[in-house]
Order: C-alpha cells, then sequence, then structure tokens
C-alpha cells in the first residue's frame, strides 16, 4: 500500500522511539528531528519530515507502532486518497 509519513518537526523532541522501532524510516537529523527515508529508494539521501512510501502490511504496521511511540505524537500518517490515519481524528 501507499501511505504518506510525515513529521511535525515543531512537535518532534527527538526522543527517537521511531527511530529504535522503525530505523529504516525514521532517522534523527543535526536538529535532533526525526527524518523520513525510504527504505527501498537508500540512495535518496533527501533529508525531508514528508514522503510517500510503498510498504507491506508488515511495514506498515511497524511504521504505525513507531508512530504510536512518539511520545508527542509527531508522526502523522495519511492513506493514498489522503485520509489521516493516525494519529486518530
Ligand atoms: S519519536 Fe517522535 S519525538 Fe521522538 S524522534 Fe521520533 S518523531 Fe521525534
Amino acid at each position: 500500500m501507499k501511505i504518506r509519513v510525515k513529521v511535525d518537526e515543531d512537535l518532534c523532541i527527538g526522543a527517537a522511539s521511531c527511530v529504535t522501532i522503525k530505523p529504516d524510516v525514521f532517522q534523527l537529523n543535526d536538529e535532533n528531528k526525526a527524518i523520513v527515508l525510504d527504505p527501498s529508494n537508500q540512495t535518496d539521501c533527501l533529508q525531508t519530515y514528508e514522503r510517500w512510501l510503498e510498504v507491506t502490511d508488515d511495514e506498515y504496521e511497524q511504521v504505525l507502532l513507531a508512530a504510536q511511540s512518539c511520545p508527542t505524537l509527531a508522526i502523522y500518517i495519511f492513506n493514498e486518497g489522503g485520509d489521516q490515519m493516525f494519529p486518530e481524528m
């Protein structure tokens, strides 16, 4: 499935629990904020807080777990249609 993952850099406090759970998608940048990586394209090193990702069901569950682990709920997940899947509205 295709999802859009977004980190609100103003909310991110660099707690890194997302990095612990899903390090191929979340890494901290020089400002100690989580950026979003594309695990299927590791040569794309663009430092961005928002990306479209193609994920398997298992990968989606891991990204969701990472988002749920964030103490400030700084990670947003949207489906292909643009609906916010997490945090639930
Ligand atoms: S868990 Fe949340 S606060 Fe911690 S680095 Fe990830 S996005 Fe930032």
